[in-house]
């Protein structure tokens, strides 16, 4: 799945095989993102032939993807009809699982969130199984009038192509069949990718715009553990057997405060991840002999922003960690941008010059320092990546 580069796209239009669908892409793009717009501005501004437009227009009008939505101004003559895409009606279904929750959600077009149900993610690789068959099937079957595709995230190692998912560590489960079990029972094509992968891709689409215009960027998805998805030349960089990309695990230090999810004590995830920082902070109240009462992530990130003392120097702490990871990605890949996702971004005021001092130390001399952001989206970013990986496909080029 690659996303087109508008400012590229004029060049893109030439294989005769593949013509049709590029064209039609390109006008798809051209709606989403500088919509409102008329079929002569389409024209004008892809170097299309303007019968050729209105022939792709027409049919993303007939396939329900875009909507003329009234008259715009004319420089004379008739006033041209300007378009947008279809939002508001159900086109994607995402499934994200997590280590804690797992949700399915329903959503347009424009990856809003119609509706969606969240449930406890159990260890139990059956009873998860027919959890995700069941509701799965009742939502599809609900809106059985709706061309759904359903898109799923899962925190593993996963063959896209193949719709396989090998291993998720976390729970150990090996060779899980649930993608073909789906498409079984609700007869819908399912997308399957890791959930790192399935969140950079939705940045690539649905970010913010610096994001969206840079072609490398690395997005540190900061969770349960870390995960890191790499976008080069604007495809996501997988690298063998899909394993790319694995940065949590790259080594830290040796004296983590936790374990990290494949057993080490010296891996990044183990110094930077959500679940190492409440660590951190049961260790400082410890210290100060107070009782811990089962703080949760979502708490302890509310406590730091509130200025409670040892929720906000755990949150320190996992930063200047953070920082350093981000810092030896910029030492190797030299991305434009590097996105940060996940709960902790709602604190980012609160450690966002830390994480630019650390990160900046490694950029050489001379290069344009790396732009750091917090991610756009928002809470569950997940769930939007498994929602996007739907709908990356109907804007993405076929090549
Ligand atoms: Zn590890």
């Amino acid at each position: 799945m690659k996303r087109i580069n508008l400012q590229k796209a004029k060049s893109q239009i030439a294989r005769p095989n593949t013509i049709r669908d590029i064209n039609r892409q390109i006008v798809l793009n051209y709606v989403r993102d500088r919509s409102p717009i008329s079929r002569a501005e389409i024209a004008r501004q892809t170097a299309l032939h303007r019968s050729t437009v209105s022939v792709i227009v027409d049919d993303l009008e007939s396939t329900g993807l875009i909507i003329g939505i009234g008259e715009g101004t004319s420089s004379g003559g008739r006033k041209p009809t300007m378009y947008k895409l279809r939002t508001g009606s159900p086109v994607a279904v995402g499934i994200d699982v997590t280590p804690r929750t797992t949700t399915i959600a329903l959503a347009d077009l424009g990856g809003t969130v119609l509706e969606q149900e969240t449930f406890s993610t159990s260890p139990d690789l059956e009873f998860m199984t027919s959890q995700i068959l069941d509701r799965t099937r009742n939502l599809v079957t609900r809106y059985s009038e709706f061309d759904l595709e359903i898109g799923m995230s899962v925190p593993g190692l996963v063959d896209q192509r193949l719709g396989r998912i090998f291993h998720v560590p976390y729970f150990d489960w090996r060779d899980w069949d649930i993608c073909q079990r789906i498409e079984q029972v609700t007869g819908k094509r399912v997308i399957v990718e890791n959930d790192a992968n399935a969140t950079s891709l939705a940045e690539l689409w649905f970010g913010y715009e610096k994001i969206r215009k840079s072609d490398t960027f690395v997005m540190v998805l900061v969770g349960e553990g870390i995960g890191t998805g790499i976008i080069f030349d604007g495809q996501v960089y997988r690298g063998e057997m899909g394993a790319g990309g694995e940065f949590g695990h790259m080594i830290a230090g040796d004296n983590a405060p936790i374990e990290c999810s494949c057993g080490s004590r010296e891996c990044w995830e183990a110094y930077a991840s959500e679940k190492a920082m409440l660590q951190r902070y049961r260790e400082l109240l410890k210290h100060d002999d107070l009782k811990e009462n089962g703080t949760d992530i979502e708490n302890l990130i509310e406590l730091a922003m509130n200025g409670e003392k040892h929720a906000l120097m755990a949150l320190k702490e996992t930063a200047y960690y953070l920082g350093n990871g981000i810092s030896n990605l910029i030492v190797g890949l030299s991305p434009q941008v590097v996105v940060v996702s996940g709960k902790i971004t709602k604190a980012w005021d609160l450690f966002a010059d830390e994480l630019r001092r650390i990160s900046e130390r490694s950029v050489l001399a001379g290069l344009p320092p790396t732009v750091l952001i917090p991610s756009s989206l928002g809470d569950a970013p997940t769930l939007i990546g498994a929602i996007g990986l739907v709908l990356a496909r109907k804007f993405a080029s076929a090549s």
